[in-house]
């Protein structure tokens, strides 16, 4: 495995960089659009795998060239090429977003390209569960165990078992310190401030990429959901104000931004490697 991932870094040239880059935004529209599958079937509880792509009005079973990311979108001006049924523009946009993001951090990245399966794992994932979120209240389980199972599995792909202890160890241990808060703000406050949900997917995000950095994206998200509660609350001049945020959306605010900006934060990145 680690000769064969030598052998593609060795592709990895500054010739081909562009190749590359423009593969990583193939890659990406590729990706938001089996996110728009999950955000669409998950809260269902539909199979995201074992069923081919229909049309969610009429029903009939979208072909593969009509399943092109972006472009088969932009080619039927988002309507269904059966019964003519306008599909949301979400579509069209998850798909951009993630293949621009993929881009932003391939570039970020630079040529330490071994961080990008990770980062490209958990941003799909708090993606996904961020739309999820704010849309149904909940964030599926399987989001956040393919996340951290994926976090596990790619230090053991190349015989770094120690690396496989690390991630499991700083997932075990941010999920037992969330756990007391929620408990704890719960008997508190006497209501939920923190989901479980939000719970096992800050813990995932800290297998994959350290318990440092999941607790700054913790506290920026809260943060972010404490200021847009009482900016609710302001715009909907509400007296009381309410905590029960969805707060998916701000967990996956806050980790965008956390993998785009952590390469420029050595300080910070050097104390991560502590953990
Ligand atoms: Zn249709």
């Amino acid at each position: 495995m680690k000769d064969i991932l030598e052998f593609y870094g060795q592709l990895l040239t500054p010739e081909l960089r562009p190749v590359f880059l423009a593969a990583v935004f193939v890659f990406g529209g590729c990706v938001g659009s089996f996110l728009n599958v999950c955000i669409w079937r998950m809260p269902l509880r539909e199979s995201v795998v074992f069923a081919p792509s229909h049309c969610t009005k009429c029903g009939a079973h979208i072909r593969w060239f009509d399943n092109i990311p972006l472009l088969s979108y932009l080619i039927l001006r988002g309507r269904c090429r059966s019964c003519r049924a306008p599909y949301s523009s979400r579509y069209f946009w998850v798909e951009l977003f993630t293949g621009g993001y993929f881009l932003l951090l391939a570039v970020a990245a630079g040529s330490d390209h071994a961080v990008l399966p990770l980062q490209f794992a958990a941003a799909g994932v708090v993606i996904a569960a961020g739309v999820i979120d704010v849309e149904h209240g909940i964030i599926p389980d399987k989001l956040t165990w393919f996340l951290f199972l994926f976090a596990l599995l790619v230090p053991a792909l190349t015989g770094d078992f120690y690396g496989v202890a690390v991630r499991f160890a700083s997932g075990a241990v941010f999920f037992i310190v969330l756990a007391v808060f929620a408990v704890a703000g719960r008997k508190v406050a006497g209501r939920t401030a923190l989901g479980w949900g939000d719970v096992k997917l800050l813990s995932a995000l800290a297998a994959a990429g350290g318990v440092l950095p999941a607790l700054y994206v913790t506290i920026a998200a809260s943060l972010a959901g404490v200021a847009g509660g009482i900016g609710y609350a302001l715009i909907a001049r509400r007296r009381t104000l309410s905590l029960q945020v969805r707060f998916g959306g701000f967990i996956a605010a806050a980790e965008l931004v956390w993998l785009a900006v952590a390469k420029f934060m050595p300080d910070a990145s050097r104390l991560a490697d502590l953990f």
